[in-house]
């Protein structure tokens, strides 16, 4: 028999669907159980210094591919960028 990776099935932290994975290879998300989130993540979406007991607390949670992808997407939005207008035709 070939090698197998041992592949383990958890829940994801973004869909709660059920998905195997390899434990040393897949993504995970460090979640501070007391606000469901990253620590350092306000419910704003915002970032601040996370507590030591916030970091101390928080466990890593899998990703599943899926979600990933849609993290992947959100955290590079295909924004417009902003660029100094360099057509200024008719400054009167
Ligand atoms: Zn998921």
């Amino acid at each position: 028999m070939a090698d197998e990776q041992m592949t383990t099935i958890g829940r994801c932290y973004g869909c709660k669907r059920t998905f195997s994975f390899i434990p040393g290879s897949v993504t995970t998300v460090t979640i501070d159980p007391e606000t469901g989130l990253p620590p350092g993540m306000t419910v704003l979406g915002t970032t601040r210094e996370p507590t030591p007991e916030a970091t101390a607390r928080s466990v890593k949670e899998p990703i599943c591919p899926d979600c990933l992808n849609k993290a992947k997407q959100f955290m590079h939005p295909p924004a417009p960028q902003f660029e100094t207008w360099q057509s200024n035709p008719g400054t009167d």
